[in-house]
């Protein structure tokens, strides 16, 4: 009994859920920021991950620098500037969610 009960509430939570998530394109979600080269301005910027390994074992030393890392080095494709992420400009604001109208 109760646990019919406690089912019916979960159906309910679940639907009361799906009713109140937004209906939005991933368009329409928080985009990250486009970064630029701080040179020329150009968005055709990449960024490097890095690993390292002992040269004799092949062991994974413990040394990494992802792509994400504001000291990771970066470079544009379209000037061949290079420096690293945290010298990357900001290009445009992150889109903020559309609020949705009625
Ligand atoms: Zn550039």
């Amino acid at each position: 009994m109760r646990a019919r009960r406690i089912q019916t509430l979960q159906r309910t939570v679940q639907r009361l859920i799906a009713q109140s998530a937004p209906k939005t394109t991933p368009q329409e979600f928080n985009m990250p920021e486009t970064l630029a080269c701080p040179k020329c301005g150009s968005d055709k910027v990449c960024v490097t991950a890095e690993q390292l390994f002992m040269a004799n074992t092949g062991a994974h030393y413990c040394h990494s620098v992802k792509t994400q890392d504001c000291d990771s080095k970066s470079q544009c494709l379209a000037c061949y500037w290079s420096g690293e992420r945290k010298d990357l400009v900001v290009k445009n604001e992150p889109t903020k969610h559309r609020s949705r109208k009625g």
